[in-house]
């Protein structure tokens, strides 16, 4: 209850709130994202589309976060009753961004639909997470980064999710039914040593564990992996709430109750992440979906560009983690194929088969799922947009698409992805950064890259 006409309010459980008067006349929405101070609380943006809004959310590590704070002007003085949708879970590249003159930076900015003009996308139409503001970029060419392949989805660009059949594609690594499995998603943490007994709650609505099941271990892995057998889109709150259930269960059990007890007993939990790491979701398709067979047999495409340097690394749920939790694993093992590194992805794998002006870098370019274990590390796909940016300058310049470049102007690609980005002398920086080169010059470097997951 409040009776201030103007106050400073403090928010101890999250999410929107709704300041009702007493005479049920007037309503005051909160929206809790737009808090001017979050404070400990997070704002959790990874499932507005399923949610219908961002959140507020304290995941907690045992210890209470700071409260978040907001001034709200009332229309009236009087008794308002408030009421709260709550979620009570126990929060430098930056920079490199900002140094670059042509790069316009838009934070915590969800896009959530398009315009189309035919088969082109005009526009992508984006919302502030905390604000709610609408913002609409209009341009010629847009690139899909967004791992879900949102934008390409929206657009009704042609996409698939889970496994292609071993008829379908021939790889030998594929099932023989084709099935909606993925590779899944992981919410890591980690504890620390203080230096006197720490506590933890008991958290009932976690993961139940007993001595034989429960994880001795002070921090979660890769392997922490959840959902593969669920839509990682459509069930993703879900999924990550799996991941956090694992970590909170299994951590109250270790330090509250089991025999090893003592062992934790000046242990905290340090980190743990509220954004779960996805691995796989939609694949956008291209003029070129590259397979296993391509990557293996090393088959030359005119195209080739970005570099694979990785195995071909899928998961799958622990079979020792289905005997405990079946249906509901949150561990996962990897089989790795390993090939001669240095395999180069055809540039025809970053755009759209059937969306004119879209580009599209990361984890949703147009590949099998097999052939997704090699491309889907951080370095091959930070070239890969390198590789869209240099295909998107010469659209500009010669008033071409990304298709058109492969067929009229591959020459220039060739010469650009030869000169690579360089190491730019980034003003006001002092960062190391080594440059990547797509295919043409990565031949005689050494990749620093050491995948774990
Ligand atoms: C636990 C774990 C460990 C890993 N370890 C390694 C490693 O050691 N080395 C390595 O190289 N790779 C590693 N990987 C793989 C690698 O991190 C991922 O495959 C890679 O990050 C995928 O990058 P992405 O940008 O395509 O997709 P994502 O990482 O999914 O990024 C997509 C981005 O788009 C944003 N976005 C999504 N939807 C929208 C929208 N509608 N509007 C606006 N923005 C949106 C998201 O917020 C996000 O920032 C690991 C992956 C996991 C999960």
């Amino acid at each position: 209850m409040m009776k201030k006409n103007m106050f400073a309010l403090k928010l101890s459980l999250s999410a929107c709130l709704c300041l009702i008067s007493s005479a049920g006349a007037q309503t005051v929405l909160v929206e809790a994202e737009s808090f001017a101070n979050p404070s400990g609380w997070v704002v959790d943006q990874q499932f507005m589309d399923q949610v219908g809004s961002p959140f507020l959310m304290a995941h907690g590590l045992g210890v209470p976060c700071e409260d978040a704070t907001k001034e709200v002007v009332f229309p009236e003085t009087g008794v308002w009753r408030v009421w709260v949708r709550t979620r009570n879970w126990v929060y430098k590249k930056q920079r490199v961004v900002d140094a670059e003159d042509n790069i316009s930076l838009f934070l915590s900015t969800h896009a959530f639909r398009v315009e189309m003009n035919g088969n082109k996308i005009s526009a992508v139409v984006a919302k502030d997470i905390r604000t709610s503001e609408e913002l609409r970029f209009s341009a010629r060419f847009f690139a899909d980064c967004t791992g879900d392949a949102t934008i390409g989805y929206l657009a009704g660009a042609d996409y698939r999710m889970g496994r292609e059949c071993r008829a379908d594609t021939g790889e030998s690594l594929a099932p023989e039914k084709a099935d909606t499995m993925t590779m899944g998603a992981t919410v890591m943490w980690r504890s620390r040593l203080s230096a006197g007994p720490t506590s933890f709650p008991e958290c009932p609505w976690a993961i139940r564990f007993n001595e034989r099941n429960a994880r001795r271990t002070t921090k979660a892995e890769w392997s922490w992996e959840t959902g593969m057998n669920l839509n990682q889109i459509t069930d993703f709150e879900q999924i990550r709430d799996h991941g956090l259930r694992a970590a909170f269960g299994n951590w109250d059990f270790v330090k509250n109750k089991s025999r090893d007890r003592e062992a934790f007993a000046e242990r905290g939990l340090e980190w743990v992440a509220y954004i779960s790491g996805n691995r796989e979701s939609r694949r956008l398709l291209g003029d070129v979906i590259l397979k296993e067979q391509d990557i293996l047999g090393r088959r030359e495409f005119p195209d080739a560009s970005v570099t694979c340097t990785w195995s071909i690394d899928l998961h799958y749920p622990d079979p020792k983690n289905t005997e405990d939790f079946p249906g509901a694993e949150f561990l996962s093992i990897a089989v790795h194929k390993r090939y001669k590194p240095g395999y180069p992805i055809p540039y025809r794998c970053f755009y759209s088969r059937n969306i004119e002006n879209l580009f599209m870098a990361g984890r949703d370019i147009s590949v099998t799922h097999v052939a997704l274990g090699t491309v889907r590390v951080m370095r091959t796909t930070g070239m890969m947009g390198e590789v869209v940016g240099m295909a998107a300058s010469i659209c500009k310049d010669w008033n071409s698409t990304p298709r058109g470049v492969y067929q009229d102007h591959l020459d220039k690609l060739k010469t650009l992805m030869r000169k690579g980005i360089g190491p730019r002398p980034l003003r006001h920086l002092h960062l190391h950064l080594r440059p990547s080169r797509p295919h043409g010059l990565i031949r005689r470097e050494r990749t620093l890259l050491a995948p774990r997951g």
